[in-house]
């Protein structure tokens, strides 16, 4: 049997090619933020995560050119050896007041934050408990650990209770969801999560990707719920809101402090670039100084989920800058993400197993800085290819 035989036999992404239906790895020439160049063609960026539109702030490139010329490219080494910076623990200490927590650890990729943080503290004999919606880094970190993985029914807490009462009671565990859904932009209930987890003695990790920077003031889910002293340990990444790329992991000094000597994805991986440190710390610290940013991506996003609805399109559960367009329906998500795209509009087609199958959707996002001239540009294409395919009236 040749390991390679699979690969021969993927047929269906080059199908999709050939039929010029494939919404994937679409190589931008241009990218400004809330436009982008693709094919020649200008287009109004809606499936971007650049939410507070920082990938452009005079301060934070600046920020970047600095550190580039003082420290060159790279750090050439893991964190727990030739690779830390000052840079790295004053953004680690800014970070942590920021989410008010003790103590942050940056790491390389939010995905290896999650990696890393979760494999370290799941160990034999424990449990991590997700919901379905998770993250793939979530699932992933989980699958790294030696603890066993269970999982609820999405921000159902009927289920969630049942799926605790049910881990052993002497067993470790360690309860881990999105703060903010990344498609379907709905939140996580954590105050209602907070009573049951302490009923079975769990622990409670939020991965605040998407909410950082746009819910609680920027500082996040838990802040905007005001539950941040029952969340034990927060993470966030820096590609988002952040314009950057990175991750971390706040929560109490010990926790970290342990975190930081088992977990393998950061140990054994090169530290963030000093660039992307010093525009990772520029944008917090742009966070801070612009709050009319934060106001403005919420005001847009409740135009845009408005905006949505009043043309009859479903968007789910959306309270956030994430609307998705639920369509159901794998060719008439890729039907319509194509006419979108001619109309100068780019989005994000989700299929399977991305999303539950029957959820399929068209992914938008929105950023501080669109204007609402390009917003209202997107609602009309959105009526004219919603029309014209049949969803909506
Ligand atoms: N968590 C969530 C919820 C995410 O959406 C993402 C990225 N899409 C990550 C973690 C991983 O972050 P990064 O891009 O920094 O690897």
């Amino acid at each position: 049997m040749d390991i390679f035989e699979k690969c021969y036999h993927f047929t269906e992404a080059k199908e999709a090619i050939e039929k010029g239906i494939y919404p994937y790895f679409l190589a931008l020439s241009e990218n400004e933020g809330s436009e982008s160049v693709f094919r020649g063609k200008r287009v109004i960026m809606c499936g971007s995560n650049n939410y507070l539109g920082l990938t452009t702030h005079p301060k934070v490139k600046e920020a970047a050119c600095q550190a580039l010329k003082r420290f060159g490219t790279s750090c050439t080494g893991s964190r727990f050896l030739n690779g830390t910076l000052e840079l790295h623990e004053q953004l680690e200490h800014e970070l942590a007041e920021w989410v008010r927590k003790p103590a942050a650890l940056i790491f390389s990729t939010g995905m290896q934050t999650n990696l890393g943080t979760i494999s370290a503290l799941v160990g034999r004999g424990d449990y991590v408990v997700l919901d379905k919606q998770d993250h793939a880094s979530i699932v992933d970190g989980a699958r790294l650990s030696f603890g066993k993985t269970v999982r609820f029914n999405h921000n159902d807490l009927q289920h969630f209770e049942k799926v605790l009462a049910s881990i052993p009671a002497d067993a470790g565990k360690l309860v881990v969801v999105d703060g903010l859904y990344s498609m379907e932009g709905d939140l996580a209930p954590l105050p209602d999560m907070i009573p049951i987890m302490q009923k079975y003695q769990a622990r409670i990790m939020v991965d605040d990707a998407h909410g950082m920077g746009v819910f609680g003031g920027g500082r996040g889910v838990a802040e905007h719920f005001g539950v941040t002293d029952h969340i034990d340990l927060i993470m966030s990444t820096f590609s988002k809101s952040f314009a950057s790329l990175g991750g971390f992991i706040a929560g109490d000094a010990d926790v970290v402090h342990y975190i930081k000597h088992f977990a393998r994805a950061l140990i054994f991986s090169a530290s963030i670039p000093p660039a992307n440190t010093a525009a990772a710390l520029a944008a917090l610290q742009v966070m801070r100084e612009e709050p009319e940013r934060i106001e403005r991506v919420n005001r847009n996003a409740e135009k845009m989920r408005k905006g949505f609805r009043e043309l009859g399109f479903n968007i789910g559960r959306s309270v956030s800058p994430i609307i998705p367009i639920i369509i159901g329906d794998d060719q008439l998500t890729f039907i319509t993400w194509k006419l979108l795209l001619e109309n100068g509009v780019f989005v994000n087609p989700v299929i399977s197993p991305a999303v539950p199958i029957g959820m399929q959707l068209l992914r938008t996002s929105y950023m501080a800085t669109h204007t609402d001239e390009q917003l209202d540009k997107v609602l009309e294409v959105f009526e004219k290819v919603g029309k014209q395919v049949g969803l909506i009236n």
